[in-house]
């Protein structure tokens, strides 16, 4: 089996998963939809050619096992989701999938075993796009779903029970818990292949990377309370507008963040009111997203921010509140993994690049329950989650090779 026909055929399967869809002109899959159960039994026949022996699980996830010699009942894990946002392009997801899949293919053609098994998680919902919950396939398969979540509704009314069982699980079989980590002992690791979803490995001119953490996160509400009056009748000098307020805030987040390695922040939604053409904004409500791969280096900077918002505050005479909204940490690839991942990719003679991922995966859920890694592909213009999202064939290829090399110096690592 050569690399280039494996590489081609992850590009057309891509390609056929894309046809799936629940909506006409565009690519829209979401959790337990009828698309979704054609491209788990697809995904499954693909797995079986491979030597895998496959299984459904209560949550629609689709797992496909390659057992490995003898009789050890360990496993590396490997996998990203099979749904997909709205209007979504052919490969954030599927890629990870087909790409560990392409890797098996290659063992199982050589008829290779290796000391431990190897399993391929199609997650069911990742995006969370049918009930606003993402993670659903990953919380299920680590028992970190909480039980509440049965009861949501989807736009058509739906339950989240109902869909479970129409798609052939069985709620109560699902294990429910809680925020606690519990280490799996028989897995050794995680490992997802994704697109970059960014734009460094093509700034670079690299085909992929390794990625070092899941960066973290914090959101907040902030509240501007300033003095609505009459746009005509009330002079500049004695105004409190709230919006000139968030304006300026909203100027300084962009300098700020401009101002420290790595870190991002964005007012993404404004509210102003009572927004009318002739009346001063007497009140505005934004919300603010701060992301660093260090924790400190964030909270420091959502600490700043506020600070900062407060002194703009003080000088035009107007309140601001803060509504705490989000706190996510970041989660670290573990080590010796990322280490493995850029072994394979000197070994193939590409070379190792880091980069944290900006974007949430199935992962950072698995990471509860395993060590986890991620390889990234790149992707042209750093676009996802959009029809024009595109990967080229060489790139997948290099993807398969340092797969190919990672399961080979898995292997000499567990032995
Ligand atoms: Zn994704």
């Amino acid at each position: 089996m050569e690399i280039a026909d494996v590489a081609r055929t992850v590009m057309e399967r891509c390609d056929v998963l894309a046809g799936y869809s629940e909506e006409h002109g565009r690519l829209t899959r979401r959790f337990a939809s009828h698309p979704m159960k054609e491209v788990n039994r697809l995904v499954e026949t693909w797995m079986r050619q491979a030597g895998m022996a496959t299984r459904q699980d209560h949550a629609g996830n689709i797992i496909g096992r390659y057992e490995g010699q003898g009789s050890s009942e360990k496993v590396f894990l490997l996998g990203s989701h099979l749904d997909t946002v709205r209007d979504a392009g052919k490969y954030d997801g599927v890629l990870g999938v087909l790409v560990a899949l392409a890797g098996i293919e290659l063992l199982h053609d050589r008829r290779e075993r290796l000391p431990f098994a190897l399993e391929i998680i199609g997650f069911a919902d990742e995006e969370g796009l049918r009930y606003h919950y993402p993670f659903l396939g990953s919380k299920a398969l680590t028992g970190s779903l909480e039980k509440s979540i049965l009861y949501l509704t989807d736009e058509q009314g739906i339950p989240l029970i109902e869909a479970i069982r129409h798609f052939g699980g069985k709620p109560e079989a699902l294990i429910f818990h809680c925020s606690e980590q519990k280490r799996y002992d028989d897995w050794l690791g995680y490992c997802e292949v994704h697109i970059e979803q960014g734009p460094v490995l093509e700034a670079k001119g690299l085909p992929v990377g390794v990625v070092t953490a899941i960066t973290g996160l914090s959101r907040c509400k902030l509240v501007f309370e300033g003095e609505a009056n009459h746009a005509g009748t009330q002079p500049m000098a004695l105004r409190r507008d709230a919006l000139c307020a968030a304006a300026e805030f909203v100027l300084a987040v962009e300098r700020y963040a401009g101002t420290v390695e790595g870190l991002v922040a964005t007012v993404g939604q404004l509210q102003v009111s009572p927004g009318a053409i002739n009346v001063i904004p007497g009140r505005v409500s934004l919300s603010l997203d701060v992301r660093h791969q260090v924790d400190a280096i964030r909270r420091e900077a959502d600490q700043k921010l506020f600070e900062e918002a407060i002194q703009i505050c003080t000088r035009r005479g107007i309140q601001v509140a803060r509504e705490e909204m989000q706190e996510t940490p970041t989660i670290p690839c573990t080590p010796w993994l990322m280490q493995l991942l850029e072994q394979a990719i000197d070994q193939v003679g590409g070379m190792p690049c880091a980069l944290p991922s900006g974007a949430g995966h199935d992962a950072m859920i698995m990471s509860r329950c395993t060590d986890i890694a991620m390889l990234f592909v790149r992707c042209l213009g750093g676009i996802s989650h959009h029809p024009a999202e595109s990967v080229c064939i060489e790139d997948v290829a290099q993807a398969i090779r340092v797969m190919e090399r990672f399961f080979l110096l898995l292997k000499q690592h567990v032995l």
